[in-house]
């Protein structure tokens, strides 16, 4: 059966009593339909967060098509809540332009699945639709300050980097040119569209406590510089008031189940790379009020958005991750093992164990964190057992735990041994939790304690336009922000080529980007695409909906 088939033969319980079983009155649910609702933020319980235990899900450095990070999230959820401890998953929200595109949606897989997957693959509650609008409001905003002969604040156009985005591929939207037409039609400016993940205000809503955090944030959101060389942010243009309205309903987390009846919240999706790549601070904040247990995943494999959640997301909102579940697969491990990727089914010992420095790699770097962790091997179909074996036999007689979590194909039954991990490791409620570096530190410091202790670079190289952008950084006093590096998911260098354990390579800062409103610096390695295209055979071609609504396709 196909995803979105199982998905369809599940009997979904009415939201209501979902929530009830979480302690959560009808009266305090928004519903949306009978399978959606969202959470008040005032079931926000400091005193219970404290004492729940947060789980984060990562991944080893993965193949394109994803190491199954979403299922093993949901499947290891089940498999707690199975075994007696209460659960919640807590994922980030699908974007269309995967969904239209190549990768699918995001809500797990086989019998590990978020539901209404149909729902939340396509527009959701509409919190996607209110960020694209709050941050076209602040472009429409900026337009008409450019334009307004009298009270205009004398931005340079040529300085202003702030897009529009829509949550749709369309590469030919990435740049264009706006104001055309003559003098009424505004002025004329090179500008472009980036999807809608990739906005600063998704980064933002993920990093917010509540609206008036959400507001100064907004308020920080650089725009550019006057004609005199001053800054300009957010605030100047008085935007942020009606941008934070746009976003009323978007603040609040959304409760769905999965398919065992467990209750699910999914908030937020920016990218991995050029963001956080976590859902929202609120929605990990709302499990731990609700659950014992809150599992969470980041975006690429532990390199990129673990990092960045440890770095940017648990510093900034004082959230104390417990354990780390790094999701591994036979394929993926046989890839970096020189495996080509048409040849991941066939068995194949030599290349997996030839892989196997990539998974050491992240294990070594989740050590930095202080965090302990359990590997899960996502099982799939055309893995053998001389294979699972012989990777269980390379961890023997270390301290590194290697459980099978068969939970596309077994929903929670699948992972029975990893939730008793999960739950050791968590026992003492207790955490050596630090960031890898200090907010204090220089930008370049920051940048180069990356590069070496994670990616494993022997050195760091930065071009003049990034040096310029130090200065520009410094300039505005925004050099004591965390660092958020954009980089490659494929390798853990900034070549994608160098699969593996790549050593003695040098990282090539090109610029450094500002995100002031969400609160960090990104410095860019490689080029980074804000929107994706269409691949030749789109996933679009093949979704349907017939006569009584019932949609096809979807994975
Ligand atoms: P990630 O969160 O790491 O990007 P997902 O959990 O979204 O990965 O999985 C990516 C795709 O792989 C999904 O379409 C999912 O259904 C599929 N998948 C994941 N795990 C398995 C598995 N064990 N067997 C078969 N397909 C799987
Ligand atoms: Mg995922």
């Amino acid at each position: 059966m196909t995803d979105i088939e199982i998905a369809q033969s599940v009997e979904l319980r009415d939201i209501r009593e979902v929530a009830s079983r979480w302690g959560i009155l009808e009266d305090d649910l928004m519903v949306y339909g009978k399978h959606k609702a969202k959470l008040p933020l005032n079931l926000i319980n400091e005193e219970k967060m404290r004492q729940g235990r947060l789980v984060l899900v990562s991944a080893i450095s993965p193949t394109p098509a994803g190491e199954g990070k979403t299922t093993v999230t949901i499947g290891l959820s089940e498999a707690m809540n199975q075994t007696g401890r209460n659960t919640i998953p807590v994922l980030r929200e699908p974007s269309l332009g995967p969904v239209f595109g190549m990768k699918g949606g995001a809500t797990g897989g086989g019998y590990a699945q978020v539901l209404p997957m149909e729902d939340i693959n396509l527009h959701f509650t509409g919190d996607f639709a209110a960020i694209e609008k709050a941050h076209n409001l602040l472009a429409a905003l900026i337009a008409n300050n450019l334009h307004q002969v009298q009270n205009n604040l004398q931005i340079d156009p040529r300085t202003v980097h702030w897009k529009r985005v829509m949550d749709m591929n369309d590469r030919s939207l990435r740049r264009i040119i706006t104001g055309l037409g003559g003098t009424s039609s505004g002025i004329p400016r090179e500008t472009g569209f980036d999807i809608t993940a990739a906005s600063e205000i998704m980064a933002i809503l993920c990093l917010a406590d509540d609206l008036e955090n959400l507001k100064a944030r907004f308020g920080n959101i650089f725009v550019g510089f006057t004609f005199d060389g001053k800054p300009v942010y957010a605030r100047d243009l008085k935007a942020t008031g009606a941008m934070a309205a746009l976003m009323k309903d978007a603040i609040k987390p959304n409760l769905v189940q999965t398919i065992e009846g467990n209750a699910a919240i999914i908030h937020g999706g920016p990218f991995a790379n050029i963001a956080q790549g976590t859902n929202s601070v609120i929605a990990t904040r709302m499990g731990l009020s609700l659950a014992d247990y809150t599992i969470t995943e980041a975006g690429f494999g532990f390199d990129l958005g673990a990092e960045k959640f440890f770095d940017i997301k648990c510093r900034d909102a004082g959230l104390k991750p417990q354990a780390v579940v790094l999701v591994a697969t036979i394929r993926a491990l046989k890839y970096h093992g020189g495996a080509p990727l048409h040849e991941l089914k066939r068995p194949d010992v030599a290349r997996l164990k030839a892989g196997i420095p990539n998974l050491e790699k992240h294990l070594e770097n989740i050590r930095h964190f202080g965090v302990p962790a359990v590997v899960a091997i996502n099982r799939f179909a055309t893995d053998t057992d001389a294979e699972i074996e012989a990777l269980q036999a390379h961890f023997e007689g270390s301290d590194v735990e290697v459980h099978v979590a068969d939970v596309w194909a077994k929903g929670g039954a699948g992972a029975h041994s990893l939730a008793d991990a999960v739950a050791r490791l968590t026992e003492a409620n207790d955490t050596a939790f630090k960031p890898l570096y200090d907010n204090s530190w220089s930008v370049e410091q920051k940048i180069e304690t990356i590069c070496r202790t994670v990616y494993g670079a022997k050195a760091i190289d930065y071009t003049l336009q990034a040096r310029k952008d130090l200065r520009k950084i410094a300039e505005l006093g925004l050099d004591k922000l965390p660092v958020c590096i954009a980089k490659t998911q494929k390798s853990l260098s900034d070549n994608p080529e160098l699969l593996g354990r790549p050593k003695d390579f040098v990282v090539t800062i090109r610029e450094i980007e500002l995100a002031a409103g969400a609160g960090f610096l990104i410095p860019i390695t490689g080029t980074i695409v804000r929107m994706p295209g269409l691949p030749a055979r789109p996933a679009a071609e093949s979704i349907d909906i017939d006569r009584e609504g019932k949609i096809t396709g979807l994975f």
